[in-house]
């Protein structure tokens, strides 16, 4: 067996290991090889990560660059990302075990939000409201909150990284990253891109470890500004309670079970695409996951068959591996949750007209059977709670009105698709559903260019679009006489 890979945290500009020395292990989850250790960084080095990225919060080399040079700091990297593309994909495949050519895609999109918010960098201005007083002058300044921690979890480590290092970094602020301790090599391989681009010391600082170690420690310590957090609920819930403590600012995006509406008059192929996409793209494993197929009864039987019939077509097998169509689940952890899930499913009174078994492969990775319910009832466990697996839930439909009420009928309020060529019918649903993003005759589309996030438990606040670069960005109101005397008072 080869020796291990070793990695080190990025603090203050230094490769670093934990203060006590502690590492863990990172395993492919394809080949299920451990492969490197990685650094557990514990409390204490989550302060020298807080007194790092102050520093450099209060420093010249950050705080004396105009908007404009930041802005061309970030330009700088989304070059880089360009350059190490492929390296970078490898990276995450061999992190999260998700397939190649879905990694490529986003780390070939990857440097388009290093670049946008580099460009809004110097578009932050102020604002003079027209007061009655003609003795005054009052300005409206925006100033970088201070140090952002920006917590991600294992699906999309880089991508989910750049909504939120991004725009902090355009805002002037400085950044402590914590990845999930499943897929930490990625970030860390990116840190040194930010070394190279020419970001000074201590601007972006990259640690590694347990949510409940050196996680728990960063979100409340009382030296940061913000926390900004894509993750489960639980982590999601522990972190804003950790948050509150200190009254940080925090932003939180969570889960979803998305309903994914098709109509009888919807173009049926696209249809069909969409919800396979929706579905098993990524097996399952992203937060938008269309994993409530709500389909209208005349349709119903037809459209699930098509759809059988596609799923059981589909290639299981090596993420590297172009013709692989169906992944691994990241995790044991996971692993096991997905296959208690379809349990809970058949015992609730669902039927599987497709997959709900593991399948094993020569490598002992992870992997599940795309699979397909019926006899599924909004009210079920499955139809209520996320998976994050590939599991999709059919639940038949007669009506706008009744496709409305089940599509609202959850607590979560991430995403929703809509299938339909009747224009007004799109209006109207689009309207009346309750999430923060809506697909018509489309599903999974993001941009850096447009706000992202959940209604309900799926988060507090959006990422991405214009307005991103204020939420890490604080108003100060200055009140300027120009009166000749300052009146007595009394
Ligand atoms: P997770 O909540 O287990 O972990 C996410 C991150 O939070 C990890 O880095 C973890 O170490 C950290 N963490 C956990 N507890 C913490 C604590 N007390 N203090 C500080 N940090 C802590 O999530 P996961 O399993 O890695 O990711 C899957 C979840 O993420 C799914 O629920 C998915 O829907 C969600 N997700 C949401 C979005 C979105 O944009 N809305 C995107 C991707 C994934």
């Amino acid at each position: 067996m080869s020796a291990l890979a070793t990695y080190s945290m990025l603090i203050g500009g230094k490769d670093v290991p934990a203060c006590s020395g502690a590492t863990f292990e990172t395993q492919n989850p394809y080949t299920r090889e451990v492969w490197a250790t990685v650094p557990r960084g514990g409390p204490e080095d989550a302060d020298r990560a807080v007194a790092a990225a102050r520093a450099a919060f209060e420093s010249d080399a950050w705080r004396g660059l105009t908007a404009t040079k930041r802005g061309a700091l970030l330009m700088r990297l989304a070059d880089l990302i360009d350059r190490e593309a492929v390296s970078l994909a490898k990276a995450e495949v061999r992190d999260n075990g998700k397939r190649l050519v879905e990694m490529q895609s986003q780390m070939n999109r990857l440097s388009g939000w290093y670049r946008y918010f580099g460009g809004l960098a110097d578009k932050v201005e102020g604002r003079i409201p027209p007061h009655d007083n003609p003795d005054v002058l009052n300005l409206i300044l925006h100033e970088p909150l201070g140090v952002v921690v920006c917590v991600t979890p294992w699906n999309s480590p880089l991508l989910l990284a750049a909504y939120k290092i991004a725009p902090a970094l355009a805002a002037g602020c400085t950044v402590i990253l914590k990845p999930s301790e499943y897929t930490s090599t990625s970030s860390l391989e990116f840190g040194r891109l930010f070394k190279e681009a020419g970001f000074p010391d201590g601007v972006v600082n990259i640690v590694t470890g347990f949510g409940n170690e050196i996680g728990a420690r960063l979100v409340s310590h009382p030296d940061i500004a913000k926390v900004s957090f894509t993750g489960g609920e639980a982590g999601g819930l522990a972190v804003y309670q950790g948050a509150a403590g200190a009254l940080h600012d925090v932003s939180l995006e969570l889960g979803g079970k998305s309903p994914n509406i098709v109509f009888e008059d919807a173009e049926f192929e696209n249809a069909i695409n969409g919800v396979l996409g929706g579905i098993f793209a990524a097996t399952g494993q992203t937060c938008v996951a269309g994993s409530r197929l709500l389909v209208q009864s005349s349709i119903a039987d037809r459209f699930v068959s098509a759809l059988a019939e596609r799923v059981r077509d589909l290639v299981m097998g090596d993420p590297m591996d172009p013709a692989t169509q169906v992944a691994p689940v990241a995790t044991e952890a996971q692993f096991r949750k997905i296959l208690d899930w379809i349990e809970f499913a058949k015992s609730d009174g669902a039927t599987c007209v497709v997959g709900g078994q593991p399948r094993e492969v020569e490598s002992g990775a992870l992997f599940i059977e795309p699979t397909i319910l019926t006899g599924v009832t909004n009210d079920m466990r499955i139809a209520r709670e996320e998976v994050f697996g590939p599991v999709l839930v059919v639940i038949p439909f007669d009506d706008e009105a009744e496709a409305l009420r089940i599509a609202n009928d959850t607590s979560y309020g991430l995403a929703a698709g809509l299938w339909t060529n009747d224009l007004t019918r799109a209006v109207r649903m689009t309207r009346k559903l309750r999430a923060g993003t809506v697909w018509v005759n489309t599903y999974r589309q993001v941009s850096f260019m447009s706000p992202f996030g959940g209604f309900g438990r799926s988060g507090i606040g959006r990422e991405n679009g214009i307005a991103a670069v204020a939420e890490f960005m604080e108003p100060k109101c200055v009140w300027i006489s120009t009166a000749q005397a300052v009146p007595r008072p009394f």
